[in-house]
C-alpha cells in the first residue's frame, strides 16, 4: 500500500549489516515502510513523534530500536527464540514495534498510559497484519503489581520515559529472575550511573554493562543500561503511580 506521494525510507542494507549484522527481508522493509506511513498520517491527529523526515526516521526510530537490543552489537539470541518482551511507554510503538518486525517469533506486549496511543498502535497492528503483539492501557506502577505481568518477562524496553532509576523502578519487578532490563537513553551522566546503581540493588538487579555508542548517519551519542535481574524484587516496588518520579530511588 505505499502511496507514491509519501516518502520512502531509505534502505540503509550495508548500515544494517556493519552495524547489527542482519538485514531486513523485503516484508520487514514493506513493514518498516507502512509503519512509517501509518505515523506520519496519525501525526496529524495526534502528537506522536517530532522525528518525521525518513532518514531520522530510519535512524532514530528504527535502527536505534534494534540497537538497543544488540548490546556489543550482538542482537540478542531469545528474541528469535520466542522471548517474551514488554515496552514499558511505548508512546507511538518505540522500541516495541520495531522490534517485533524483527522479531516475528517473539511476544511483544506494548504498555502505555494513554489509551488514544495504545488506539492508534492497535489499528497499526492490524494494518501491519503484526500477530504477535498485544497492547495494554496502564500505568507500569500497577502493572508491576498485576501477577500476570509481574515476573513475566523475558526482556523489559524502556525509552525516553524517565530518569534511570525510574525506569529501573518501572521494569525490573515485570522481569523474570535472569532476565534483562534495558533503559535506552540519550546522554548519560557518573551521577546517574551511581543513582541507578543503588536504585537496581534495591529492585533486584544488577548493572550488566552501560554501553555508549553513536547513531550511524548523525552520530548522536547514545547509552544503553542493560540490568539483569538476580532477586525477586521485593513487594514494596514498584511504589504507587507517581512515586517513582517524585521520590526517585
Ligand atoms: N518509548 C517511546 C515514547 C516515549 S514518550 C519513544 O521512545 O519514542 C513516553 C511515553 O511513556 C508516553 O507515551 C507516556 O504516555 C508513557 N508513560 C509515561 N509514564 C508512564 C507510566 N508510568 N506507565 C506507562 N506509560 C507511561
Amino acid at each position: 500500500m505505499t502511496n507514491l506521494t509519501n516518502p520512502l525510507l531509505p534502505e540503509m542494507a550495508e548500515v544494517w549489516q556493519q552495524t547489527l549484522n542482519w538485514q531486513p527481508t523485503d516484508q520487514q522493509k514493506a513493514q518498516f515502510q507502512q509503519l512509517y506511513e501509518l505515523i506520519l498520517e496519525g501525526n496529524r491527529q495526534l502528537n506522536l513523534t517530532r522525528i518525521t523526515e525518513p532518514q531520522e526516521f530510519w535512524e532514530k526510530h528504527l535502527w536505534d530500536s534494534l540497537r538497543g537490543i544488540a548490546p556489543n552489537q550482538q542482537l540478542l539470541p531469545i528474541l528469535q527464540e520466542g522471548a517474551s518482551v514488554i515496552d514499558i511507554g511505548t508512546g507511538a510503538g518505540f522500541p516495541g514495534i520495531a522490534i517485533a518486525i524483527f522479531a516475528p517469533n517473539s511476544q511483544i506486549t506494548l504498555l502505555d498510559s494513554t489509551r488514544k496511543k495504545i488506539t492508534f498502535i492497535n489499528q497499526v497492528l492490524t494494518t501491519l497484519a503484526l500477530t504477535n503483539v498485544k497492547t495494554l492501557i496502564g500505568r507500569a506502577e500497577e502493572i508491576g503489581h498485576e501477577p500476570q505481568h509481574r515476573r513475566t518477562y523475558d526482556l523489559a524496553l524502556i525509552r525516553a520515559v524517565g530518569t534511570p532509576s525510574v525506569c529501573a523502578e518501572y521494569a525490573l519487578p515485570l522481569v523474570k529472575q535472569g532476565g534483562l532490563a534495558v533503559i535506552y537513553r540519550g546522554n548519560w551522566t557518573a551521577e546517574e550511573a551511581k543513582s541507578v546503581q543503588n536504585a537496581a540493588s534495591q529492585l533486584g538487579g544488577v548493572i550488566e554493562s552501560i554501553e555508549q555508542f553513536t547513531t550511524p548517519l548523525t552520530n548522536s551519542i547514545r547509552h544503553c543500561l542493560y540490568l539483569r535481574k538476580i532477586v525477586n524484587t521485593p513487594f514494596q516496588f514498584p511504589r504507587p503511580v507517581g512515586v517513582p518520579t517524585q521520590n526517585p530511588l
